[in-house]
């Protein structure tokens, strides 16, 4: 297969990044679970979602979160062994209790018993309460569309989002992510916070020195906020400022329609699986255990009608969309995922860029963990 180089975020200037080997990266993240207590196989699996984000061009949910979940482990909110628990099980539904411990493992758990249950019933349905932050939702819808199901991971977060109308924070970013299996890789994944932006975004223009657009944020008095990063990220941790939802302020450009699915979000992952929900949802640093909530679904294509018949139909359809009428100024149509699938398969194989300020942070927590820095710097290629 010929590989078409591409990546979503390129590293500029490409001096301030160091291009790491996927594999060396994930080790590392792996190691540093462990030396914290965590089980083997859920660092396996905490590492995977962080270096896998990182892959797919996303790297506000990437390796700079280790940061955040070392020190929710060491302020003892984030448990290292939970235990996991289904709470209540009847056909296509069940809930599961994370036990405080980070999101990763335990909405892993959850996806596979949404399958199982999709296997026997047509559809499964697993909400999760008690829970850390787990990462991208799109992680595991992925890992549903890639054994054949459609998928759909929701989760709330700790409040950041101004309510139309409102500017306090209130809502948590509450990302949707839906997935479909198509008959050629990748498969169409649509996975979004309900925000203009998420907050790992502002974290990282503030970590590698960028400024943030008018839109983005508003402060306590209704004046849109613009510019330092930092200084705009310390206002929205200080409460003065929330993070606008999607189709930003009021209604004119569809304000409420964000505040309305990062309300039903919460609804679904956090007031339905019995965890918090709104404000309540705690930080993953806190004097007190997680209490994130999240939603998984998987669809069985088989129970609706026959998979070659699905997949031709998706075929046509994404063969539509990619045939219509391109606007002038554009290169390209996308379809959802592809661009993450492609950022992947090009990181593969020439690495991962670590901007130089997240690098040494990382380095940082290998020092304080007293556990070597095993990263692979790779040589910079041009593509
Ligand atoms: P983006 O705005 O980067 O992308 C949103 C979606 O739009 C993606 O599926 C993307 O596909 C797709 N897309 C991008 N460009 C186009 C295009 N031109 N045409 C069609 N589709 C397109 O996502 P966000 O910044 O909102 O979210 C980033 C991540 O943050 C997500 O993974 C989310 O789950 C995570 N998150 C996690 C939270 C948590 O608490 N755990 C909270 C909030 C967010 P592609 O990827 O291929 O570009």
């Amino acid at each position: 297969m010929v590989i078409e180089f591409f990546e979503r975020e390129k590293p500029t200037p490409p001096a301030d990044y160091f291009r790491v080997d996927h594999e060396s990266l994930k080790a590392w993240v792996k190691d540093v679970f462990i030396s914290l207590g965590c089980r083997e196989k859920d660092s396996s699996v905490i590492a995977d979602v962080l270096v896998s984000a990182d892959l797919m061009g996303i790297s506000s949910h990437g390796v700079q979160r280790v940061k955040r979940y070392v020190d929710g482990i060491k302020a003892g909110s984030v448990k290292p062994k939970p235990q996991i628990k289904v709470v209540r099980d009847s056909g296509a539904i069940a809930v599961v209790d994370g036990d405080s411990g980070l999101g990763h493992p335990t909405t892993s758990f959850a996806a596979e018993l949404a399958m199982k249950k999709a296997k026997s019933y047509g559809i499964g349905f697993v909400a999760v309460r008690n829970s850390q932050h787990f990462g991208i939702a799109g992680y595991y819808s992925l890992k549903i569309a890639g054994k054949g199901f459609m998928g759909l991971t929701l989760t709330n977060s700790t409040p950041l989002v101004a309510y139309t109308h409102t500017v306090e924070r209130y809502l948590g970013t509450n990302p949707i992510a839906l997935s479909v299996p198509k008959r050629e890789p990748p498969p169409i994944l649509f996975d979004a916070a309900t925000s203009v932006v998420p907050l790992g975004k502002i974290e990282i223009y503030s970590k590698v020195g960028k400024e943030i657009p008018k839109g983005w944020v508003i402060a306590e008095n209704g004046e849109l906020l613009e510019g330092d990063a930092t200084v705009i990220l310390k206002k929205i941790r200080g409460k003065e400022a929330a993070i606008l939802p999607l189709g930003g302020v009021g209604e004119l450009f569809g304000g409420h329609k964000g505040s309305g699915l990062a309300m039903l979000v919460d609804i679904f992952a956090g007031i339905l699986s019995g965890s918090g929900w709104g404000a309540h949802v705690r930080y993953t640093v806190s004097d007190k255990p997680g209490n994130v909530g999240h939603a998984v679904m998987a669809v069985n294509i088989d129970s609706f009608m026959n998979r070659e018949s699905f997949l031709d139909r998706i075929d046509k359809y994404i063969q539509e969309i990619k045939s219509l009428k391109k606007h002038p100024k554009a290169e390209r149509i996308w379809i959802p995922g592809e661009k993450a699938w492609l950022t992947m398969q090009t990181r593969l194989t020439i690495g991962i860029p670590i901007h130089k300020n997240v690098y040494n942070e990382l380095k940082d927590i290998s020092k304080d963990l007293q556990i070597p820095f095993t990263l692979k710097v790779l040589k910079e290629k041009a593509y």
